[in-house]
């Protein structure tokens, strides 16, 4: 389980960028904590990069710090504000460059939105992010929610294809 990881965002990221809001926040050991029972893995081992973050494919979490509430239009789906504070997303990428290209991507504050998650990335860059190869985005949001220490925000969230998740942005009850 040496591939799971965690990093926080890279120095390049958002630092002089002036569309990027606030500025690189380490998430607190509770949330960390948390995330980890839930993940079932107690395996912290220092900071990860983004170029050891494996090629293959898997699920992962991103983690996210907004200083306010933020209202992001999303196509199909009613306004509901993001609030401030500690935010959860859990995606899969089964694509070609697997977790690695799909989390550098998150970590790009500029591309051309694609995903729900890049219209709230291209405000305000994750702060670290998990990745957990060959494992499944769905089941990541059941374990969090089943924990009580998060709950579903913005109905719909990345889940507009799937039918078991509310969402798959979730919020840190801390
Ligand atoms: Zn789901």
């Amino acid at each position: 389980m040496r591939e799971q990881g965690f990093f926080g965002r890279p120095e390049s990221a958002g630092r002089s960028d002036p569309t990027m809001e606030g500025s690189n926040i380490r998430p607190p050991q509770p949330l960390i904590q948390e995330l980890l029972g839930c993940l079932g893995n107690g395996l912290l081992s220092g900071g990860q990069m983004l170029g050891e973050i494996p090629a293959s494919g898997g699920a992962y979490v991103l983690l996210l710090h907004l200083e306010r509430a933020v209202t992001i239009e999303l196509p199909r789906l009613d306004p509901d504000p993001i609030p401030a504070g500690w935010h959860l997303y859990a995606g899969s990428a089964n694509g070609p460059g697997g977790l690695r290209a799909r989390l550098t991507r998150h970590f790009r504050p500029h591309k051309k939105p694609h995903w729900h998650i890049d219209r709230l990335t291209i405000i305000k860059a994750p702060e670290a992010a998990f990745s957990i190869p060959s494992g499944n985005e769905c089941a990541i949001v059941s374990s969090l929610i089943a924990s009580r220490a998060f709950r579903f925000t913005s109905p719909g969230f990345g889940a507009t294809d799937c039918r078991q998740c509310q969402s798959h942005l979730l919020t840190w009850r801390r």
